[in-house]
C-alpha cells in the first residue's frame, strides 16, 4: 500500500475536511484520453478546479505537455 500525501501538491496546504480542502486525486494526462494511465498527484479540490481550467478539453496535448502545465501551475500557487 501506498502512503497518501497529507497536504495538496500544488498549494502544500493541509488536507482537511471543509470545502476545497478535501483531497482529490488529479491525473496528469486527463481520463478522457488516457484511460487513467500516466502519473497521478493529490490536490485540494481547490487547486483541482484550478488546474481544470488550465487544461484544454477538447484538444490533446503531448504527455510532456500536460506535465509541464502541471509544473506551471504548481509554481504559480506556490509564490502566493
Ligand atoms: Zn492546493
Amino acid at each position: 500500500m501506498t502512503e497518501k500525501p497529507t497536504s495538496c501538491y500544488a498549494c502544500h496546504r493541509h488536507f482537511g475536511r471543509k470545502n476545497g480542502t478535501r483531497r482529490s486525486c488529479h491525473h496528469v494526462w486527463p481520463k478522457r484520453f488516457f484511460n487513467g494511465a500516466g502519473p497521478k498527484v493529490y490536490l485540494c479540490e481547490y487547486c483541482h478546479q484550478k488546474l481544470e481550467r488550465w487544461i484544454p478539453f477538447c484538444r490533446k496535448l503531448s504527455t510532456t505537455q500536460y506535465e509541464e502545465v502541471l509544473e506551471y501551475f504548481c509554481q504559480s500557487r506556490r509564490m502566493k
